[in-house]
C-alpha cells in the first residue's frame, strides 16, 4: 500500500476510548480491540461475556438457535416455550425467504406463524410441561407437520421444565411427527453463538441421516450457513443450477425437514457462515466422510472463485468448462454495473460491525466498489473467525460457555464413505481451496485497520468521529443512532429490506444500492444553512421572481 493510501494510526483513538472506562473494564476491552497487522499472528479477545451496561449489539442464545438456524426452515413448526416476548420479537423479523412454488407442489410453509406456549404466572410456579405437551398436540392437530422443534427461553431452564422429555413423549404419542427440543435458554453462553451450536447439535442428533436415498444427480453438495436473507440463497441456487451442480440442502435458507434428512448423501459441504454452522460441517465429515470447504458468495469475484473451487473439487473437465461458461456469461453485466457505481463509490471508506461472518464477507463487495474497509468486527465471532482455524487448539472455553454441549461424534460403521482421499484433499488445500479450513478475517484486512469485537455504543461513536466513514454497516439498533450523526448506515442483517446481495445478480443490486446511498443529497442537508457560516453569522435569502 503506498504511503498516501495508508490508513490512519488508530492507537490514539484506542487510548481515548479506553480512558473513559474503569481500569478493569479498560483492560478487558483493550484485548478486544486490535490494530491489524496482516503479517503478524495477533490475538483478539472474543466470545467472552459482555460487560453489563455497555450497550452491546448482541442478542441471546435463543435468537441464535431459533432465530438464525432453525427459523428459516419452512416445514418444521418452531414452537417457542416461554412468555410471549421472545416469540413475538422473532416473528418475521429475519428476512429468510421461502419458495412459494415448492409449496404449490405440496410442501408446507409455517414461516408466517409465530408459535408460542405463552407461559403465564402459574406455569412458572407449577411448571409449564403440561402446557407444552398440550401446545405440541394442538400444533399437530391443526397443521399435521412433519416435525416440531421446541425452543426453550430463559425461564424454562430456571424452573426446570424438561423440554426433551416432553418432546420424546409427544414424538412417541404422535407417531408420524418428529418432535425434538432445544435447551437454548437466552442466558446460556454469551451471545447468539451458543444457540448456533445447540441448534447444530440437535439437528444432527434428530434429523441428519434419516433418509439414505441416493440423489439422482452427479455433483451433490450442501450449502451450509446460507440463510436466504433477501433471496441470497435463491440467487445461489440459480447459479448452481446453471452450472449443473445440485444443492441437496441449504442450511437453512428455504430448507425442509426432508432436505436436512438426506443431506448426509452429499459429496461436499460448502460453508458460507463459518461461525453458525462449522459444527455441522465437522460432524458430517467425522460421521459420514464429507469434506467441507469455505466459500463466499458475497462479491462477484468471490462467487466466481467459489464456483471454481467446486469444479476443482469434482475434478471434472466438463463441469469446470461449464462453470467457466457461466462466469463468462454473468460477468459482463456485473462489470458494466460496477463501473457505473465506481464513479461515485471509488475511494470511499466503510466500517462493518455485523454478526459472525458478514463483517468479513462484505469487504469483498466493498473492494469491488473501490471502497476500503477501515474498521470491522463481529458481534459474536470466536477467535477462529478472526484469526483462522489454526488457533482452535489454543482457544480456552471459559466458564460462561462451558455449559454448551460438545457432542461426541464417531464414524458411522455402515455409512461412512470418504468422498476424497487424503492426498487429494491435501493437494486441493495447497491450491488454496481452504479444505476443512477457514483463514479468518484478520489476514484479509488492511494494515492498521482497527478490529473491534463486540463493539459498544461508546466505541461506535468514537470510531465514527475518528474515521468519518462514508458508510457504516451494522443492524437496526445502530441504524438511526449512526444516521443521526450524518453517516449513512447500511443494514447488513436485513439489507434494509432489499437484496439479494449474493452471487452475480446480488452484487449488481449491492453496487446499485451503495451508489444510491452515497449519492443521496440528504447527508449534505443535515446542517441548517445559517449554522454552516460559523464564523460569519448571516441570514441567507434569495429573490423570488
Ligand atoms: S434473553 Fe431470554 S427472554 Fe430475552 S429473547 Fe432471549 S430467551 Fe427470550
Amino acid at each position: 500500500m503506498s504511503e498516501e493510501k495508508k490508513l490512519p494510526d488508530p492507537s490514539g483513538l484506542k487510548e481515548e476510548i479506553l480512558a473513559k472506562y474503569p481500569p478493569k473494564i479498560a483492560r478487558k476491552r483493550s484485548k478486544a480491540m486490535v490494530i491489524n497487522d496482516p503479517e503478524l499472528d495477533q490475538q483478539i479477545q472474543s466470545n467472552v461475556r459482555t460487560i453489563p451496561g455497555i450497550i452491546t449489539q448482541r442478542g441471546c442464545t435463543y435468537a441464535g438457535c431459533k432465530g438464525v438456524v432453525l427459523g428459516p426452515t419452512r416445514d418444521i413448526v418452531n414452537l417457542v416455550h416461554g412468555p410471549i416476548g421472545c416469540s413475538f420479537y422473532a416473528w418475521l423479523t429475519r428476512r429468510n425467504q421461502t419458495d412459494a412454488d415448492e409449496i404449490v407442489e405440496g410442501g408446507a410453509n409455517y414461516m408466517t406463524y409465530s408459535f408460542s406456549t405463552d407461559m403465564q404466572d402459574d406455569n412458572i410456579v407449577f411448571g409449564g410441561e403440561k402446557k407444552l405437551a398440550q401446545a405440541i398436540q394442538e400444533a399437530y392437530d391443526i397443521f399435521k407437520p412433519k416435525a416440531i422443534g421446541v425452543f426453550s427461553t430463559c425461564p424454562v431452564g430456571l424452573i426446570g421444565d424438561d423440554v426433551h422429555a416432553v418432546s420424546r413423549q409427544m414424538k412417541e404419542k404422535l407417531g408420524d411427527c418428529n418432535v425434538f427440543g432445544f435447551s437454548c435458554e437466552g442466558y446460556k453462553g454469551v451471545s447468539q453463538s451458543a444457540g448456533h451450536h445447540i441448534a447444530n447439535n440437535q439437528l444432527f442428533r434428530h434429523v441428519i441421516g434419516l433418509d439414505d436415498s441416493q440423489p439422482e444427480h452427479k455433483y451433490n453438495v450442501n450449502l451450509l450457513g446460507e440463510y436466504n436473507i433477501g433471496g441470497d440463497g435463491f440467487e445461489i441456487d440459480r447459479i448452481f443450477k446453471k452450472c449443473g451442480i445440485n444443492i441437496i440442502c441449504t442450511f437453512s435458507g428455504n430448507s425442509t425437514m426432508d432436505k436436512f434428512a438426506n443431506s448426509h448423501m452429499a459429496d461436499l459441504n460448502l460453508v458460507m457462515c463459518h461461525r453458525s454452522i462449522n459444527y455441522m460441517a465437522e460432524m458430517q465429515e467425522t460421521k459420514f466422510g464429507i469434506p467441507w470447504m469455505k466459500v463466499n458468495f458475497i462479491g462477484a469475484e468471490s462467487t466466481a472463485k467459489a464456483l471454481r473451487k467446486v469444479g476443482e473439487y469434482f475434478e471434472d473437465e466438463a463441469l469446470k468448462a461449464r462453470i467457466e461458461e457461466v462466469i463468462a456469461e454473468e460477468m459482463p453485466s456485473v462489470k458494466e454495473r460496477v463501473a457505473k457505481a465506481r464513479k461515485v463509490t471509488e475511494g470511499k471508506l466503510a466500517m462493518l460491525f455485523v454478526g459472525g461472518s458478514r463483517a468479513h464477507h462484505y469487504q469483498e463487495l466493498f473492494s469491488e466498489l473501490g471502497i476500503k474497509t477501515v474498521s470491522a468486527g463481529y458481534e459474536f465471532g470466536h477467535r477462529d473467525d478472526y484469526e483462522g482455524r489454526k488457533v482452535l487448539p489454543t482457544i480456552k472455553v471459559d466458564a460462561d460457555s462451558r455449559n454448551i454441549e460438545e457432542i461426541k461424534v464417531e464414524k458411522d460403521e455402515t455409512r461412512y464413505k470418504p468422498r476424497a482421499s487424503e492426498e487429494k484433499l491435501k493437494a486441493l488445500d495447497e491450491k488454496g481451496l481452504e479444505v476443512s479450513d477457514y483463514r479468518g478475517m484478520m489476514p484479509d484486512m488492511a494494515d492498521q485497520s482497527l478490529i473491534v469485537d463486540d463493539i459498544s455504543h461508546w466505541e461506535t461513536e468514537k470510531l465514527i468521529d475518528f474515521y468519518k466513514p462514508d458508510i457504516f454497516c451494522a443492524g437496526i439498533k445502530e441504524k438511526y443512532v449512526v444516521q443521526k450523526s450524518g453517516i449513512p448506515l447500511k443494514q447488513l442483517h436485513s439489507y434494509d429490506y432489499g437484496g439479494p446481495y449474493a452471487g452475480f445478480e446480488g452484487a449488481k443490486n449491492f453496487y446499485a444500492d451503495i451508489e444510491k446511498i452515497l449519492s443521496t443529497s440528504i447527508w449534505k442537508k443535515i446542517k441548517a444553512p445559517w449554522l454552516s457560516h460559523e464564523n460569519d453569522p448571516c441570514i441567507c435569502a434569495e429573490y423570488v421572481a
